[in-house]
């Protein structure tokens, strides 16, 4: 009897391979980081084969620290930085071009062309997206009308397009080509209702349909592993914040979480219909188990938040280590009157601005590094704020707590400042590895390792709670303030 399940989590910063056991506990861990590749300002790129490597690389470092054998393992699932796009040949597996990534805004001019005529909602009722950068359709129109030859040969059926859960599993399974609906639902392609790649989007962005991976359910097996998990299910696909969400156990509608990583996305489970908004959040899909009913969710999704206290690291040297932000931060008793709208890619939920760039406001001579410090983390909680409060008018269901995960979620100063900031608790689980869990689960489900959403609920324990201690009039006072400064990012790029 396998003892374990796995996921293989590969995000924008760093990929990880992650064994849990029956009660969801970690019991293996490998992680290694890949390149950012920034060709030109508003550029982001992936080397896949980088990825590919790393993958490997972690798969085989913790199942060697642990002297777990695949055998024990029921089952493997994949989680996925999101809309992160490839094209590849069929033949040979070798990329076309390097990944494209969420963040890049290359394609805002299609972006804008497609929304010349109809608005930049147009596309809302099929899909629940906005026309935006972030999105995979117009990254993969962009390879095909930049790179020599790829449309002519995408025609003649040559050419794969992926995101990375696909790219994975396509390596993985040495040639199974899927994807499921949570990572198609973020491609400005597929249809919310048919949960199918949809005619009249694929004319509209003029993509082949001889490209696309086929959809499929979040659980269920797509095909059998090969090379150091040989033979191992490989039974779960889900991006990475519909993972989380799973990870996190939010299966009730009116469930919600919040992931702190690179970026902060907010899902909140709201059953299966789809939800559409009218404060610029997505209607996105939660989750697919197998033959039941897809789940959908209501999504705000923020571009920069821990990717601000990485930039501060990297380009200004104002520290060592991510986690040094805090006591930075720390060294100082507010913000000094500053703001940092950290707009690097526009600014994606609720305002959905391509035109908006960076800025830091309220400077004078009295602000030091620890204000800048402080104000990067504050950034955080107003954008997080800001999606709250659109989340709480579109789904009618004021939320009372906040789940929370991600890498930020260990700094104690912001998960304080996010409770004073938004009012309401915020609580982190013991297992705040919930994307990688997430995963895991959908494919321990597919498989029989785990049978019900009891068992996996069972597993979710508290670990840190922080409640609200800051006076109502200071907190709309701060949150005043974050508003007006991000009024003044817009329109700084044509
Ligand atoms: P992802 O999955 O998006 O790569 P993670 O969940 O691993 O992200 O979180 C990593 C991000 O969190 C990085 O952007 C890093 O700068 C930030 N981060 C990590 N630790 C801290 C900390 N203690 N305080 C603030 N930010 C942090």
């Amino acid at each position: 009897m396998a003892k374990y399940a796995a996921a293989l989590d590969q995000g924008t910063t760093s990929t990880r391979f992650m064994i849990f056991d029956h009660h969801g506990q970690v019991v293996a861990m490998d992680q290694k980081e890949h390149e950012q590749i920034y060709p030109k300002p508003g550029w982001v790129e992936h080397n896949p084969l980088e990825i590919w490597e790393r993958t490997q690389e972690v798969i085989e470092g913790a199942l060697r620290k642990s002297g777990i054998s695949p055998k024990e393992i029921a089952a493997v699932g994949i989680t996925n930085q999101r809309e992160t796009t490839l094209l590849w040949e069929k033949a040979t597996g070798k990329p076309v071009y390097n990944a494209i990534v969420w963040q890049d805004t290359r394609t805002d001019k299609i972006c804008n062309d497609l929304a010349a005529e109809g608005g930049q909602d147009r596309l809302r009722p099929k899909t629940g997206l906005p026309l935006a950068t972030y999105f995979s359709g117009p990254k993969i129109r962009w390879i095909l009308e930049n790179v020599p030859g790829v449309r002519e040969r995408a025609e003649r059926g040559e050419i794969l397009f992926g995101t990375m859960d696909t790219w994975i599993i396509w390596n993985l399974t040495g040639g199974v080509h899927v994807t499921d609906v949570t990572n198609a639902s973020r491609t400005l392609l597929m249809n919310l209702q048919t949960l199918d790649w949809d005619d009249e989007l694929l004319d509209l962005l003029g993509i082949p349909r001889a490209i696309l991976p086929q959809i499929r359910s979040s659980s269920e097996v797509y095909g059998y592993a090969r090379g150091a998990l040989e033979g191992v299910p490989v039974a779960g696909d889900l991006g990475d914040q519909q993972a989380a969400l799973f990870g996190q156990a939010c299966y009730d509608p009116g469930e919600a979480k919040n992931t702190y990583g690179t970026g902060c996305f907010m899902l909140l489970n709201t059953g299966t219909t789809p939800v559409p908004s009218q404060s610029g959040l997505l209607t996105t899909l939660g989750y697919k188990i197998g033959n039941a009913p897809a789940v959908y969710a209501l999504e705000g999704s923020i571009a920069i938040t821990g990717a601000l206290v990485q930039w501060l690291r990297d380009n200004l040297k104002m520290i060592e280590n991510s986690r040094d932000i805090e006591g930075l931060a720390r060294t100082v008793e507010d913000n000094g009157g500053i703001y940092f709208v950290p707009a690097f890619s526009g600014l994606f939920a609720p305002y959905w601005r391509s035109d908006a760039r960076g800025i830091i406001v309220g400077l004078t001579r009295y602000i030091n590094r620890g204000h800048i410090a402080r104000a990067a983390l504050e950034a955080t909680a107003y954008q997080t704020r800001e999606v709250l409060d659109a989340m709480n008018r579109d789904s009618g269901i004021t939320l009372t707590a906040l789940k929370v995960d991600g890498g930020m979620v260990y700094n104690q100063l912001l998960m304080q400042f996010q409770a004073d900031i938004l009012g309401v608790p915020v609580i982190r689980p013991k297992v705040a590895e919930t994307t990688s869990l997430g995963a895991a689960y959908a494919a321990g489900l597919a498989v029989g390792f785990w049978e019900t959403f009891d068992e996996l609920r069972a597993n979710w324990g508290k670990d840190t709670e922080w409640h609200p201690q800051m006076s109502p009039e200071l907190r709309e006072k701060l949150y005043a303030g974050w508003k007006k400064a991000v009024e003044r990012t817009f329109g700084w790029v044509e």
